[in-house]
């Protein structure tokens, strides 16, 4: 079977949460409630207790909906996605084009989980696309919304896969497709652009666990200046160490938020650098998404 086959047996047919008995999935989001007490569901394992209100790295409480709708914009195979933007994120991205939600948790509405789930089941998309941000912080509330879903739809984790393995273990079965933001190529740059330790470490080890799991496209957004420390080994990796796996090369990067403040990054990527990478990928044979 193709890889393109398989994304249509995701959207048309295996749909994981709904084949888990709500009993697993109640047992999940109690579980994954249980972490909040000392707070590790990303690897910032912050061990603050968040259902006393105390705030980590990512200052997330209660789940907060920044904004809701039917994104046409995303892979074509994925279109259209309900696509759930939560504030607030694991990660502080200096160049974040979503800084004004990432960064400000508190910004956007608690949507109670039950209201959540029928607004899903009244929506007509392939899929849902739980995103951020990221939407680790908010692992608990939305296996608490899938609790109360009457329809059986795709579900999609859109992420930067800086989970721990017990919050990979909770996605375990619920999950259909990771949609994956693989950043860096190596733990100096992301520890320079986004404030995260031992990254690569993390990253690889939770896109192999989620290839086990499920479907996965990846997205990799080139920037500037970072072709042969970033692009490049992740293309390799990803080449030696996943099949069945499409990659998003993205070329729309643009200085957001402080990235004016590093010199690397403060410009637009150029049309050569770009054609590089598509370049390398090709050479590698990775299957990429055309849009
Ligand atoms: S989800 Fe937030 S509070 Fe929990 S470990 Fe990660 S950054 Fe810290």
């Amino acid at each position: 079977m193709t890889a393109l086959s398989n994304y249509f047996q995701i959207i048309e047919g295996t749909k994981k949460a709904g084949f888990l008995l709500c009993k697993d999935l109640k047992e999940k989001a109690e579980s994954a409630r249980e972490i909040l007490k000392s707070c590790h569901l990303c690897e910032r394992r912050c061990h603050v207790n968040r259902l006393e209100g105390k705030q980590g790295f990512c200052g997330v409480l209660e789940a907060r909906v920044a904004s809701e709708f039917v994104h046409v914009g995303e892979e074509p195979e994925l279109v259209p996605s309900y696509t759930i933007f939560f504030s607030g994120c694991t990660f502080h991205c200096v160049y974040c084009q979503n800084w004004d939600i990432s960064q400000y948790p508190f910004r956007g509405e608690y949507i109670k989980p039950e209201i959540l789930a029928g607004m899903i089941s009244n929506i007509r998309a392939k899929n849902v696309n739980w995103v951020g941000g990221e939407p680790t912080p908010n692992l608990p509330y939305v296996l608490d919304v899938l609790t109360h879903l009457k329809t059986n739809i795709p579900q999609i984790w859109n992420s930067n896969m800086y989970l721990t393995e017990e919050s990979m273990d909770l996605l375990n079965g619920v999950i259909d497709v990771y949609l994956t933001d693989f950043k860096y190529g190596n733990d100096k740059c992301a520890r320079n652009l986004s404030d995260a330790k031992n990254y690569w470490e993390i990253t690889t080890r939770n896109h192999l666990i989620a290839r086990e799991q499920a479907e996965m496209i990846i997205r990799h957004l080139v920037l500037p200046n970072h072709l042969e420390c970033c692009t490049k080994p992740i293309l390799e990796w990803i080449s030696e160490n996943l099949e069945n796996v499409k990659v998003n090369l993205m070329d729309q990067y643009r200085p957001e938020w402080r990235a004016m403040d590093f010199r690397e990054i403060s410009r637009k990527l150029t049309h050569t650098e770009f054609q590089e990478a598509l370049r390398f990928a090709d050479e590698l044979g990775i299957d990429l998404i055309e849009r």
